[in-house]
């Protein structure tokens, strides 16, 4: 895990007066094999740890006060600039003219969620868009696309027939007359590189002139992904990928060998199954993710996007006074189970990537806790220290849990709030938190 890795060799340079440059080649080669463990493409690897050596060697760390703390900032920037520097918009035309969207990738891939997903984003932003389907290879790709564009209201072009050519044509012909101004084409996959696909995707893309090619790969393939990227740029051209699954993606190896290796910028990541689980792809957020620094920017505005403005400074004051009880908690979590997947949530708490694993924010799991809180007495929730062996298990029996998960709660529970501590006294996410309100 590349993020515990980091952490563990940041803590050991941190607090070192001086660094040598052996400390910056092992801690550099641990690096490294985090990051081919991570399934990184090893071409990508050997640029980021020659130029990572080769900055860290430099007069600025070696005399640096905190060395350790200069070392962190190079390998941090390396990566942001693996993953593209800045987040790069889509090639969107003026709302009075029409823009298309291609979408192509493999069979399973995220397509057709991809298409649905960005037409309810662009809708959102006040465009007019027509989802086409164009798979005619999967069976019921068509129904797919139609029970999606139903739920965000946006209406599917379809034809029951098999040449792509001829419905794209008719789909744009529609869309103009209909004043639909972004036109999203979802497409045929195969489950691996076939030539009928790349066939008929070239004579697709001929017929419709897209104004953004968006490649769409699933992040848990890692590497291979690069290799399917590559082979749909050579024959087909594509100008944009998007990264889906990014939410399973524990190791990050697509993300961080796509752009260095087709240098097309990855533009957003899937993060859930739902309509909404899309985010564009902001380098500097991801990269705090993969090295475990948390992502206090991300977080804070998919809160105030998903509860009030008034409910996300009193959750924000409360994360930062760490005067935050059980009560909070549970709360936090009708929140948090509004914004969407816990997953991709908690990697964004700084802090807390990698220091809480799955088991402890599965659903079930939270239903569990919440059971056991809501077993609990007012006084409880507010003071948790107040929670001695008899109230567990009283509270146990109450929730239909055991004692020692009733423990395993609180102490979990502790850990959070000394996290919160923590990361509330670094200055630095102060301000950041701050800039938000
Ligand atoms: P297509 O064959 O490329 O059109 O792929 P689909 O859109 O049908 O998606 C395949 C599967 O991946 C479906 O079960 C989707 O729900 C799932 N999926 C797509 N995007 C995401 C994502 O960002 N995260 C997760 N967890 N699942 C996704
Ligand atoms: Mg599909």
């Amino acid at each position: 895990n590349i993020a515990q890795k980091f952490t563990d060799i940041t803590k050991q340079l941190s607090g070192k007066g001086k660094i040598t440059e052996k400390n910056i080649e092992d801690a550099v080669n641990e690096i490294k094999i985090a990051l081919l463990e991570a399934d990184v493409n090893l071409r990508v690897v050997r640029r980021f740890v020659n130029r990572t050596i080769e900055e860290a060697k430099g007069e600025k760390v070696l005399k640096a006060v905190d060395p350790g703390q200069q070392f962190t900032k190079i390998v941090y920037d390396k990566i942001v600039a693996l993953l593209g520097d800045e987040n790069q918009a889509l090639n969107l035309n003026s709302p009075n003219k029409t823009t298309t969207i291609l979408m192509l990738g493999l069979q399973g891939a995220g397509k057709t969620t991809a298409s649905a997903k960005l037409a309810y984003k662009l809708k959102k932003e006040g465009r007019n868009p027509l989802l086409v389907a164009a798979d005619l290879v999967r069976p019921a790709a068509i129904e797919q696309l139609k029970v999606l564009g139903s739920q965000i209201d946006v209406p599917v072009y379809f034809e029951e027939h098999k040449d792509a050519v001829k419905i794209v044509n008719n789909a744009l012909d529609y869309g103009k007359k209909n004043q639909f101004n972004t036109i999203i084409i979802d497409t045929a996959g195969r489950l691996q590189l076939d030539q009928d696909m790349m066939n008929e995707i070239i004579a697709v893309k001929k017929a419709v002139n897209p104004d953004e090619t968006m490649f769409v790969a699933d992040a848990m393939t890692g590497q291979n992904a690069v290799e399917i990227a590559k082979s749909f740029d050579e024959q087909v051209g594509i100008s944009s990928v998007m990264l889906t699954k990014f939410d399973s993606d524990t190791r990050g190896g697509a993300a961080l060998s796509l752009k260095s290796s087709t240098g097309k910028p990855i533009k957003f990541i899937g993060i859930g199954e739902k309509i909404e689980d899309i985010e564009p792809f902001f380098p500097e957020r991801v990269a705090s993710r993969i090295l475990g620094m948390g992502d206090v920017v991300s977080l804070v505005e998919k809160v105030q996007e998903s509860v009030t403005q008034d409910e996300a400074e009193q959750m924000q004051k409360k994360m930062m006074s760490a005067t935050f009880t059980l009560e909070d908690y549970l709360d936090q979590f009708k929140k948090l189970k509004k914004m969407g997947s816990m997953q991709s949530l908690v990697g964004m708490i700084p802090g807390m990537a990698g220091k809480i694993n799955d088991e402890d924010i599965d659903e079930k799991g939270m239903k569990r806790e919440e059971a056991i809180i809501l077993s609990m007495t007012i006084l409880e929730r507010r003071n948790h220290r107040l929670i001695g062996p008899p109230r567990k298990k009283r509270i146990a029996k109450g929730s239909g849990t055991s004692v020692a998960e009733v423990s395993r709660l609180l102490k979990k529970f502790d850990k959070m709030r000394l996290m919160m501590k923590k990361v509330t006294k670094n200055k630095k996410y102060q301000a950041q938190l701050m800039q938000q309100f």
